[in-house]
């Protein structure tokens, strides 16, 4: 993705105020400038001041969709269970999965309503794909014969349409 500027990833945000928008704290690594903006197709990070909440960027046409999104605390996971994320489709140990709930846009957000996905814990789907990260003790290989560029595709897919639930409202 190309890079953004701090301006415009805290005006992208699309399900929480301006105040908090404002209070967000920008990953690790965009103050000395070491995000690998060539190796993402969205930026995905936890807040570091606030390990409860974490935040999606995602490029459009139409510029950046930003979300908040909340990070359950952490439920007892069978770490034999495998799970996969429902955006890139990579296999993990049930811990490096979890469920993401982001509050939907406008009205309907601000009255409590919701929807969840499962993604990787770390939102690294990114890395995942191009093999710059392994998933910690996957039980499950799957044989995928789609290219780089194929996976992608169907990540970003997939990513949209949640990125369009929670803008709908
Ligand atoms: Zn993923």
């Amino acid at each position: 993705m190309e890079p953004l500027d701090e301006r415009a990833i805290r005006a992208s945000f699309v399900n929480c105020s301006k105040g908090e928008a404002s209070r967000i704290k920008l990953p690790a690594g965009f103050a000395d400038g070491s995000v690998p903006w060539s190796d993402l197709d969205f930026l995905g990070w936890t807040d570091p001041g606030a390990p409860q909440r974490a935040l999606l960027v995602v490029p459009g046409a139409d510029g950046p969709t930003g979300m908040v999104l909340r990070r359950p605390s952490e439920r007892k996971v069978s770490a034999l269970r495998s799970s996969m994320c429902r955006i890139c489709l990579t296999d993990h140990a049930a811990s490096g999965v979890a469920l993401f709930v982001a509050p939907l846009a406008g009205p309907a957000g601000r009255n409590g309503n919701t929807v969840g996905e499962y993604i990787c814990a770390d939102l690294a789907c990114s890395l995942y794909l191009r093999g710059k990260r392994q998933p910690k003790m996957r039980l499950v290989r799957r044989e995928e014969t789609l290219s780089l560029a194929e996976r992608v595709d169907r990540a970003l897919t997939n990513l949209a349409a949640f990125t369009g639930r929670v803008v709908a409202g």
